[in-house]
């Protein structure tokens, strides 16, 4: 076993995923960093001198062949970010929405983190301490969605990235449910300046990275089965 710990950080060869990488890195962990687009990710992991691996989190064989890689590499994971996300373009009502767009949507939100969590299980399971982090979002939180009074009440109306972001909560109890010993948790990282929103966000990826750092470094008491932003528990 390890005495340092491995992390992989899905999408993390720009926006929040990179910093996330950065701060686990600059904690003193090994890790690596998984995305599709080779040249950007060998130049995000140079930039941050950490290792990478080929990522499709949509491609099955991808994805084996990652964590066939990571086991032969490193033998174990104590530490895997779900972060990978699109939002398929701008917001869609239910009634207009092109059915293939929401299963695009999914495809990496969704059934991208099934298919890497499942991969990686084998590796985790190795770990006396491990720890699984999805990064989702307060728009796919019904309470917020719901609650007249809260600001994201007012946005149109959406049947992909928010609903995709209701679904990965769903899977984090469900995943917190069933594995003992390993601590799952959803993360917001509020509103920040990245591709995915054309830098309209008002918060730096730094500072959206440091709530994902937070849980993917808990102690043994730490929860699981939760949802937190900056400001703590925020409500599914
Ligand atoms: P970003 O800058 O667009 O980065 C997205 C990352 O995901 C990229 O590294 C991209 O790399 C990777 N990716 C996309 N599809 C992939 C796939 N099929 N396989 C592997 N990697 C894939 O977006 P971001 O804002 O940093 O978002 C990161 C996470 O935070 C997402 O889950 C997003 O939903 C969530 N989030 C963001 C905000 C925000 O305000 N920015 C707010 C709440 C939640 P390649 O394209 O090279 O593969």
């Amino acid at each position: 076993m390890s005495e340092n710990k491995i992390a992989l950080v899905t999408g993390a060869n720009k926006g929040i995923g990179y910093e996330i990488a950065a701060q686990l890195a600059a904690q003193g962990m090994t890790v690596v960093i998984g995305a599709r687009d080779t040249q950007r990710r060998e130049e995000a992991a140079k930039a941050l001198q950490v290792e990478s691996v080929a990522l499709d989190v949509t491609d099955a064989a991808s994805v084996q062949a990652a964590a066939k890689e990571i086991e032969a590499r490193f033998g174990q994971l104590d530490v895997l970010v779900n972060n990978a996300g699109i939002t398929g373009g701008s917001y869609a009502t239910p009634s207009q929405i092109d059915l293939d767009i929401v299963r695009q949507v999914f495809e990496t939100n969704f059934f991208g983190v099934i298919a890497v969590t499942n991969a990686m299980l084998p590796l985790l399971s190795k770990s006396p301490a491990a720890r699984i982090v999805n990064v989702s979002s307060t728009v796919g939180s019904f309470a917020s969605m719901t609650d007249p009074n809260s600001p994201l009440a007012s946005l149109p109306a959406s049947a992909t990235y928010p609903v995709s972001k209701t679904a990965l909560n769903a899977l984090t109890v469900q995943y917190a449910k069933e594995l003992d010993g390993i601590l799952v948790n959803s993360v917001c990282p509020g509103y920040c300046a990245t591709d995915l929103n054309n830098h309209g966000g008002f918060r730096t990826p730094a500072q959206g990275a440091a709530i994902a750092v937070k849980l993917a470094t808990l102690g043994a008491d730490g929860p699981t089965g939760s949802f937190f932003d900056d400001a703590g528990k925020v409500a599914w």
